[in-house]
C-alpha cells in the first residue's frame, strides 16, 4: 500500500511534501521519496543521466538549461529519511512525495518512488498508489519492443506508455498511457510547473485536492491537509484526470483535463476498515465514525454478556467505542501497545513479524484479571496475531475472551493495492467461524455482516455497487482471469 501527496505553487515545496508524507506514514513504511522541480537549477556534475529507480540521493535528470527534476529517496520512514540537507537538495515551488509498502514489486530501494524519467514530452516524476492488473502483461510486451525497465514495479509501466506514446503533449500522453492501464491507481505526476492527479475509473484509491492560501495539493488522505492547514476541495473523482498549475496569476490553478468514463465505482472498502487513518475523510466519510458504525452494528449483530469491551490498539479502537455504546458495556484500554514498534503485518519479514507481536501488545492485568471481555479488532488475516492475544489475556486472569470483529471474515486477496496475502495464508478462505473461533482459542467469535458493514459506510444510495468487498466477498469487480494471470506471475 502507499501514500502519495503532491503540491503546486509553493516556496517550501518539498518542506510540504515532508509534512504530507509524515501524515500519510501509516500507509507505507518501507521507503520514503520526494521530487520535486526547479526551473531554473545549476547542473549537478554527479548522477548525470541516472536512469529511472536507481540511487536514492541526489538523483537527477539533466536538461541543460533547465527544467529540471531533483529526487530525494530511502528505505524508511520519512523522519528519519529527510534532513534539512536533503530537502534543500529538493528546490523549487512543485513537488510531490511519495511512501511505500510494496504491493507490485520487492522491497528494495530501486523500486522506491517517485520514479523519475526523461521524456521528448519533458521531465516527469511519477506517485502511484494501487495494482495494475494488467501491469505484468504490459511490461512483457513492452520488453519485447525494447523497453528497458529499471523497477519490478507497474509503476514504471504507466512511465514507459507516456514516454512511448505517439501523443507529443504530455497532458495526451498521460491520457494514452491511463486509457491503457487497468486496475487500481491514485496518482501525482510531476512536471515543471503542474502536478497532474488522476484516479482509476473504479475509484480504488482515495485521492482528495486541496488549498493551502495560492497553493494546491493532493493527498491520498485529508490527515495530510490537517497537518498543514490547507482546506479540503474535493476528491479527484473516479475516472479523472485534473491539473495543478502555478498559473500567470498569483494563486495556482486547477483544471480538468480528462473524465474515463466509470461503469461503476468500487472505493475499497478495507480503507474504512482498517487502512486510513481515523482522522481522515475517506470517500466523503470520516473513517473513525465510519468504525463507530461498524462497532454499533457488530454489538446489534453479536450480543454478549460481558464485563468490558477491549479494542486491540489501534486497529479496532473506533470500532470498540462504537460496540461499548451500543451495548452500554464499559470500555476501557485493557490493551497497551508500545509505540515504539511498527505495524506489525506491514513488515515484510516473517522473523520481525513474529517476534512483533509479542513486543508490540501487553494487557493491564487490573483490567483483565477475572473478566469477561469482548476483544475487539478490525479484522483477522492469518489468525496468528490474534491468537497470541486471546492466549495473553488468559494468561493475565480474563474469565473469558469473546473475539468481535468489525468486518466480515476475509477470505480473498486484494489485487487493487492492499497487501492481504495469498488466499492459502488467509484463514477465513480455508476455515469456518466456528473452526477460526476454536484455533484463535476465543469463547465465541462473531464477525459483522457484509451488508452490515455496507449500510454502516452510509455514503450514497447504493453501497453494492459503490464500494470493493472483494476480500471478504470474493466479488472482484474487475475480470476474475486477468487477477488469477497478474497473481500466478506474482507468485
Ligand atoms: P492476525 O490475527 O494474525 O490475522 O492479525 C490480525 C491483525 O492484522 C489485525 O489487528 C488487523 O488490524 C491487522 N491487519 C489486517 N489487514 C492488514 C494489512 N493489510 N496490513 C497490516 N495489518 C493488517
Amino acid at each position: 500500500m502507499c501514500g502519495v501527496f503532491g503540491i503546486v505553487n509553493h516556496k517550501d515545496a518539498a518542506n510540504l511534501v515532508y509534512l504530507g508524507l509524515y501524515a500519510l506514514q501509516h500507509r507505507g513504511q518501507e521507503s520514503a521519496g520526494i521530487a520535486s522541480v526547479s526551473l531554473d537549477g545549476t547542473l549537478s556534475e554527479t548522477n548525470i543521466g541516472t536512469p529511472i529507480g536507481s540511487s536514492g540521493t541526489g538523483e537527477q535528470i539533466i536538461a541543460p538549461g533547465t527544467p529540471q527534476i531533483h529526487v530525494e529517496k530511502e528505505m524508511g520512514h520519512v523522519a528519519d529519511i529527510f534532513t534539512h540537507e536533503r530537502l534543500s537538495r529538493l528546490p523549487g515551488d512543485t513537488a510531490i512525495g511519495h511512501v511505500r509498502y510494496s504491493t507490485a514489486g520487492g522491497s528494495m530501494l530501486c523500486n522506491a518512488q517517485p520514479l523519475v524519467a526523461s521524456t521528448s514530452k519533458g521531465p516527469v516524476a511519477l506517485s502511484h498508489n494501487g495494482n495494475l492488473i494488467n501491469g505484468a502483461e504490459l511490461r512483457r510486451q513492452l520488453e519485447e519492443e525494447g523497453a528497458i525497465f529499471n523497477t519490478m514495479s507497474d509503476t514504471e509501466v504507466i512511465l514507459h506508455l507516456i514516454a512511448r506514446s505517439r501523443e507529443r503533449d504530455l497532458e495526451r500522453a498521460l491520457i494514452d498511457a491511463l486509457s491503457r492501464v487497468k486496475g487500481a491507481y491514485s496518482i501525482a505526476m510531476l512536471a515543471p510547473g503542474r502536478v497532474y492527479a488522476a484516479r482509476d475509473p473504479y475509484g480504488f484509491r482515495p485521492l482528495v485536492l486541496g488549498r493551502l492560501a495560492d497553493s494546491l495539493v493532493v493527498s491520498s488522505e485529508t490527515c495530510a491537509f490537517d497537518l498543514i492547514e490547507a482546506d479540503a476541495i474535493r476528491e479527484v473523482r473516479a475516472g479523472e484526470v485534473v491539473v495543478m498549475e502555478c498559473g500567470t496569476t498569483a494563486a495556482a490553478t486547477l483544471r480538468v483535463v480528462h473524465q474515463f468514463p466509470s461503469q461503476r465505482e468500487a472505493r475499497c472498502i478495507f480503507e474504512h476498515v482498517y487502512f486510513s487513518r481515523p482522522d481522515s475523510v475517506v470517500f466523503g466519510t470520516n473513517v473513525a465514525e465510519s468504525r463507530k458504525r461498524f462497532g454499533a452494528q457488530l454489538a446489534r449483530e453479536h450480543p454478549v454478556d460481558a464485563d468490558v469491551v477491549i479494542p486491540v490498539p489501534d486497529s479496532g479502537l473506533f470500532a470498540a467505542l462504537g460496540y461499548a455504546q451500543e451495548s452500554g458495556i464499559p470500555f476501557q484500554f485493557g490493551l497497551v501497545r508500545n509505540h515504539y514498534v511498527g505495524r506489525t503485518f506491514i513488515e515484510p519479514k516473517q522473523t520481525i513479524r513474529n517476534f512483533g507481536v509479542k513486543v508490540k501488545l501487553n494487557p493491564v492485568r487490573e483490567i483483565v484479571a477475572g473478566k469477561r471481555i469482548v476483544l475487539i479488532d478490525d479484522s483477522i488475516v492469518r489468525g496468528t496475531t490474534s491468537k497470541k492475544i486471546v492466549r495473553m489475556l488468559k494468561q493475565f486472569g480474563a474469565k473469558e475472551v469473546h473475539m468481535r470483529i468489525s468486518s466480515p471474515p476475509t477470505t480473498g486477496p486484494c489485487y487493487y493495492g492492499i497487501d492481504t496475502p495469498q488466499r492459502r495464508e488467509l484463514i477465513a478462505s480455508s476455515k469456518s467461524v466456528e473452526e477460526i473461533r476454536n484455533f484463535i482459542e476465543a469463547d465465541s467469535l462473531g464477525y459483522l455482516s457484509e451488508q452490515g458493514m455496507l449500510n454502516a459506510v452510509r455514503n450514497g444510495d447504493d453501497p453494492q455497487r459503490l464500494y470493493c468487498t472483494a476480500c471478504f466477498t470474493g466479488k472482484y469487480p474487475i475480470l476474475q482471469e486477468e487477477q488469477n494471470l497478474e497473481a500466478a506471475l506474482r507468485a
